[in-house]
């Protein structure tokens, strides 16, 4: 090339949960079984769209307008009914108009940090689901900025750590929460949001708030949404049916706006993103007309309580079963559907090994592991795929120093559950004995 092509940011850009795919596949295709504990897809782990809401899709399908473009912002009745939503949470006020839709919430991501100029920083939560450090980097053209979730502390945001990174780094923006948290499950209480809000008025920033699990949470209230703390600050909340309809084959989420016009800056950030899709002429249109009828509809409420109720279950058939293991750090989950589980430190060490009975799967975990370079706990991750067939993601691979893994709490078979977790507790004991 002439030029150089690609901008150094492209090098940020980094998606273990579906990287780890491959290697799963390689080790499948050997005969290995595999679990899978690597993606946020409650499809994929064997939960049902409901009859009742196929039905309502069912009905969408025969008429034929449905097959048409929609509004570039997304259909002005699906986004009223979500602003009165919102409304009715009692916080900020906001109208159609403060509503855009995307192609999922990653579309959504993706563009929000793409307009930004490259000086100007998110700061984000670290371990960070990676859709967002990832695009937030590969704005920047570096490394991603973020303050520490504390495992010591419930996986509560370091407080001090936030404060001070924001105020002595004039780049920063911004201030990303995701709530209830992928990947640690953690709840933010709202004396943590609003001390958050605090910050960005204190300092003059605007907040993002993902809110795409807001409706998954278990043992506690309701997670608080961004729009019931945000006062006048400006703010940007994200939310999809991708997990609790669960549609993410939909590929449908959106964003609401909270006091655009209260900073010229800001203001012209959401005008962007509303050019930018009208540049694309408009995104998923059949969810769009299913949404507000499926959630309107009297048995969501029941069907979203039950299916929470489940992964509650399911969150303390892990801890039942990982809970009391001296060398990790288990917290209990409140939302979303992850755990995050840390090894403490110097627990993990190179040279430690599970037994691999195939011959041929050794030989691929011997190539994974060789770099010198590779973090501990992926080369645990590798271990744990080839001795035990389950895939996990490694935390360090979440823009995070700890060393740990995320896991799912998605399986709806609670014995193929409590096999999975099982496999993992085993694997932890022979690891971290081995050497
Ligand atoms: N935000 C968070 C926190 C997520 O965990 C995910 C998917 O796992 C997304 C956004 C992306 O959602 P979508 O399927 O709408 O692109």
């Amino acid at each position: 090339m002439r030029q150089k092509l690609v901008q150094d940011g492209a090098d940020e850009l980094n998606y273990e949960i579906r990287g780890i795919v491959k290697k799963a596949e390689i080790l499948e295709k050997l005969g290995q079984t595999i679990y899978w504990e690597n993606i946020g897809d409650p499809i994929q782990k064997r939960n049902i769209f409901p009859e009742w809401m196929k039905e309502i899709v069912s009905r969408l399908l025969k008429d034929n307008s449905t097959y048409g473009y929609c509004h570039s912002k997304g259909l002005p009745k699906t986004r009223e009914y979500l602003a009165q939503e919102t409304n009715a949470r009692g916080g900020v006020q906001i109208s159609a108009e403060d509503i855009t839709f995307f192609n999922g919430l990653g579309d959504a991501i993706a563009k929000v940090y793409q307009f930004i100029v490259p000086t100007s920083r998110i700061m984000g939560p670290s371990p960070a689901y990676s859709t967002h450090s990832s695009a937030e980097a590969a704005h920047a053209n570096h490394e991603p900025l973020t303050y520490r979730l504390d495992p010591d502390h419930s996986w509560y945001p370091d407080m001090d750590d936030l404060y001070y990174k924001v105020k002595y780094n004039p780049n920063v923006v911004g201030i990303l929460i995701i709530n209830p948290d992928n990947p640690t499950g953690m709840v933010y209480p709202p004396e943590i949001l609003r001390e958050i809000v605090q910050i960005a008025r204190e300092m003059d920033l605007f907040i993002i708030s993902d809110e795409i699990y807001n409706e998954i949470y278990y043992h506690t209230e309701r997670p608080l949404s961004l729009a019931e703390v945000i006062g006048e600050v400006p703010g940007i909340a994200m939310k999809g049916i991708s997990k609790e309809l669960p549609w993410p084959g939909a590929r449908c989420g959106w964003v609401e706006y909270y006091n655009r016009h209260r900073d010229p800056q800001f203001q012209k950030l959401c005008e962007t993103l509303d050019n930018a899709k009208m540049i694309e002429v408009c995104s998923t249109k059949l969810p769009q007309l299913a949404l507000p009828l499926i959630k309107q509809d009297p048995r969501y409420r029941a069907y979203r309580e039950e299916e929470n109720q489940k992964i509650g279950r399911r969150s303390e058939i892990i801890r039942e079963i990982l809970g009391d293991l001296e060398d990790i750090r288990f917290n209990v989950t409140y939302g979303a559907f992850y755990n995050t589980i840390i090894f403490k430190k110097g627990t993990l060490r190179p040279g430690q090994f599970m037994q691999i009975d195939s011959p041929e799967i050794a030989q691929h975990v011997q190539g994974w592991t060789a770099p010198e370079q590779l973090a501990l706990d992926q080369r645990f991750v590798y271990y744990l795929l080839a001795a035990k067939g389950v895939c996990v993601v490694p935390i360090s691979s979440f823009c995070s120093e700890l060393q740990g893994f995320r896991v799912t709490l998605l399986e709806e078979n609670e014995s193929i559950l409590r096999e999975t977790f099982q496999r993992i507790r085993e694997g932890i004991q022979e690891y971290l004995s081995s050497a």
